[in-house]
């Protein structure tokens, strides 16, 4: 269906930062499929996992147990202080678990309409809870009604909580990206996850944050959180989880871990052995090469170059950056930048008009780093 606004180039194979399209070009991937492949395209850990799994066993069911589901479950639990993790196939799958958690807490407390509150420019997903969690209208449009049991507020705003848990009693949970993505890279104040955390101990909600983006140490951090020095109750994660085989997880500490029990929800593909050979290769692959603090290291000299070469030019507005997520705001808008990166060899996004974004992989090498910073700054006009 007419669902994608396809940029006229098909890529062939991959190898590391780079892709090949059908007529043998090279690009550099700026962009990762969307902070997907994290460990570089034809990363051959994974390569080499799938295999071996596809050739002994790719699905069960959750009505058995699946060894490799609970290795992954146990190893994402110590990274990351969580408790229990639901298994789902996208991040608004993992979404929509955190959203039922929040919901099952409500209604065990006798609420009968419980709320979560969510923000504007925020990013869920296209699920019709997930939409409608979704802080932009436009990913609205069309598909009213939406959901009740929603309650907005904007980004970044510790008062605007605050208002709405002295005036809503029917709030049960907070949901929040610890830094908007397709929002445009938005890093909140240092101590916004912390004041909602204060907020959400002091009324008995759970902290729900959305990491389908900003996991799978993209900021630096294994997750965004680990930034703070607080923790949530309920935490997504998807996009970078598989490096491109379809995983999301939901994963859930105290009484948020124990809110499901067997009949109220479930997936049918959810952490099959396949999805979870490629997640826990993942794994062994970030903590082998230390690709989280090596994120971190990169995101700074990507962020570094990209300020001193674009210092005093007048069409940019910011740079900024958290880890491999990285921003360069324009003052007008530039959509047409992602074709003129196609042609010049690098693969960009443009988000909210006029916000190149980059998330390229964590594995690049120092060169490949600068090439991107150069390549990027070679598309703005100056
Ligand atoms: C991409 C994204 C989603 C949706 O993930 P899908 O796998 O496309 O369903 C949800 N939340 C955030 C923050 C995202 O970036």
């Amino acid at each position: 269906m007419n669902t994608y606004a396809r940029l006229p180039v098909a890529f062939t194979s991959g190898k590391g930062a780079y892709l090949e399209d059908s007529h043998g070009n090279r690009y550099l991937d700026g962009l990762t499929g969307l902070a997907v492949v994290g460990i570089g395209h034809a990363n051959p850990r994974v390569a080499k996992a799938l295999a071996e799994q596809a050739n002994t066993l790719t699905h069960t069911s959750n009505l058995y147990e699946i060894p490799l589901q609970a290795k992954l479950a146990d190893r994402l639990c110590a990274l990351s202080g969580m408790e229990k993790v639901f298994f789902a196939n996208s991040g608004a799958e993992a979404n929509e678990a955190a959203i039922k958690l929040a919901r099952l807490k409500g209604n065990k407390q006798g609420i009968k309409k419980p709320a979560v509150v969510v923000m504007d420019g925020s990013f869920h997903g296209r699920t019709m809870a997930t939409l409608t969690a979704t802080g932009n209208r436009k990913v609205h449009a069309g598909f009213e009604p939406l959901l009740s049991g929603f309650v907005r507020a904007p980004y970044n705003d510790v008062e605007a909580v605050e208002v709405i848990a002295e005036n809503n009693p029917d709030v049960v949970a907070v949901f929040v990206e610890p830094v908007l993505g397709e929002g445009g890279i938005e890093i909140p104040d240092a101590n916004y996850i912390n004041e909602l955390r204060r907020i959400c101990d002091a009324k008995n909600w759970l902290l729900m944050l959305d990491e389908v983006q900003t996991g799978n140490g993209r900021t630096g951090k294994y997750f965004a959180y680990q930034h703070t020095d607080c923790m949530p109750d309920v935490v997504t994660t998807a996009k970078g989880l598989g490096n491109g085989m379809p995983i999301g997880a939901c994963l859930a500490r105290g009484e948020a871990a124990e809110l499901f029990v067997p009949g109220n929800h479930a997936s049918t593909f959810g952490g099959n052995p396949l999805a979870c050979a490629a997640g826990n290769a993942v794994l062994d692959e970030i903590e082998a090469l230390n690709l989280c603090d090596r994120a971190a290291a990169l995101g700074e000299r990507i962020v570094d170059q990209l300020s001193n070469k674009l210092a005093g030019n007048n069409t940019v507005r910011e740079v900024r950056g958290m880890g491999l997520m990285i921003a360069v705001e324009l003052n007008e808008d530039a959509p047409e930048l992602v074709q003129q990166g196609l042609d010049a060899g690098v693969l960009i996004n443009v988000t909210q008009g006029n916000i190149i974004r980059l998330l390229p992989p964590l594995t690049l090498t120092d060169a490949e780093a600068d090439e991107l910073a150069s390549k990027v700054v070679g598309l703005i006009k100056s």
